[in-house]
């Protein structure tokens, strides 16, 4: 019988939530997980505003069924905690959830409760904390404590953060992932602390906030850490896959890239954490995929094209490939008429390069953008393309 565990993310943005164009790839929602072993616990890593989905495809999964999840809390910084009021399964008295966390000196005994209750309190949100029907119990736990949840072995570790932090290491049937976000390089201490929580792990998530220049200078004392640290954490401990998380509000899709790159010259097993990644783990090994990205309409076609890229393993590669459709999300025209803004347009294109079928591309917009015009007489649109229902849409 194969063990598989599955890990999700619904959040890995460091800080704040980053809802802009330039972060939609990597994801906008603070740090959230979901951990499922292979005898089906399920583990959250964390509350960030990712819990908020994630209780959303909870809810609906379950249909009215109770819900029962360990939800382990690395710290009460905001970014780790602001999902909380918005996860509408601790709003059902069919649920029940097992809270671990430690006890934090400016909190003092029952600190995540305090946490939960002061979140609800008036005048910073509509309802109290005793609309929070579900089950709920806290287990405090600190640093070197080692427990075991339905066949899951965890361990938890300090890391260096201000106020403390607490990595979490999970040993299940499937394979091993250690959860280590937030957390500055350079007391001996802490440095080994990870280490020995990381050792031969198959999935390692480790705090990638800053470059390695930000994390020597200006951001020295943040309390994170950079990809180089992680590459050298994953090294050291002989862990078989890295995971770069917590990334900056200020980095945009292209800056995680860059990281992302530079830390594969390094360790080649590296991936970024984005928004809806799943990761599989078994003794067949680890499996990661992304969720589907591409949001606009695709229109089917027939086009040559050439290809390079890069294999698995780094070799390059270039073929001749077909592609067989396109997203598109929108399109800048020339116009004599003025569309009225936010207004439906029909736009028909004609599609060179198919002899072999009627080659035209009709497409559903709405009117976003009007201005003077490149020339005189002609009015530039923008337009962004809707959904045009079409039998037997393919999705992959
Ligand atoms: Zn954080
Ligand atoms: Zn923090």
């Amino acid at each position: 019988m194969t063990h598989q565990a599955k890990l999700v993310f619904w959040g890995v943005r460091g800080s704040t939530p980053t809802p802009e164009r330039d972060t939609w790839r990597y994801g906008g929602n603070t740090p959230c997980l979901e951990l499922t072993a292979p005898d089906g616990t399920q583990f959250i890593l964390d509350c960030g505003t990712g819990l908020r989905t994630l209780g959303n495809r909870w809810t609906e999964q379950a249909n009215g069924r109770g819900i029962r999840a360990h939800v382990l809390v690395t710290h009460y910084h905001w970014d780790h905690i602001q999902g909380i009021p918005f996860f509408h399964p601790f709003f059902e008295s069919q649920n029940q959830f097992h809270f671990y966390s430690f006890q934090s000196k400016y909190l003092g005994p029952d600190s995540l409760r305090k946490v939960l209750e002061a979140q609800l309190a008036s005048p910073y949100f509509p309802v109290d904390v005793s609309m929070m029907t579900a089950r709920r119990d806290f287990r405090e736990v600190t640093g070197g404590d080692k427990w075991e949840i339905g066949g899951t072995h965890i361990t938890a570790a300090w890391l260096n953060h201000p106020q403390g932090c607490l990595g979490y290491r999970l040993d299940t049937s499937g394979g091993s992932v250690v959860y280590a976000t937030d957390n500055e390089p350079g007391p001996a201490e802490f440095d080994l602390n990870l280490r020995q929580l990381a050792h031969g792990a198959d999935v390692l998530i480790y705090d990638a906030q800053y470059s390695p220049e930000q994390l020597a200078s200006e951001r020295k004392g943040w309390g994170h850490s950079s990809w180089l640290e992680g590459v050298k954490i994953a090294r050291d401990a002989k862990v078989r896959n890295l995971i770069l998380f917590h990334h900056d509000p200020d980095s945009s899709d292209r800056v995680v890239d860059g990281f992302l790159s530079a830390a594969r010259q390094e360790f080649p097993a590296t991936w970024a954490a984005a928004e809806g990644m799943g990761i599989h783990l078994s003794n067949r090994g680890v499996t990661v995929s992304m969720r589907e990205t591409r949001l606009g309409q695709r229109r089917r076609l027939r086009f040559n094209a050439v290809v390079s890229g890069h294999l698995d393993d780094g070799t390059p590669f270039q073929e001749k490939a077909m592609v067989r459709d396109l997203s598109l999300q929108g399109a800048y025209l020339c116009l004599k008429n003025r569309p009225r803004l936010q207004s439906e347009m029909r736009v028909v294109i004609e599609a060179a390069g198919d002899p072999s079928r009627s080659s035209m591309l009709s497409l559903r917009a709405t009117v976003v953008h009007f201005d003077a015009g490149r020339e005189k007489t002609q009015n530039g649109v923008g337009v962004v393309f809707i959904e045009d229902p079409e039998p037997g849409r393919q999705v992959d």
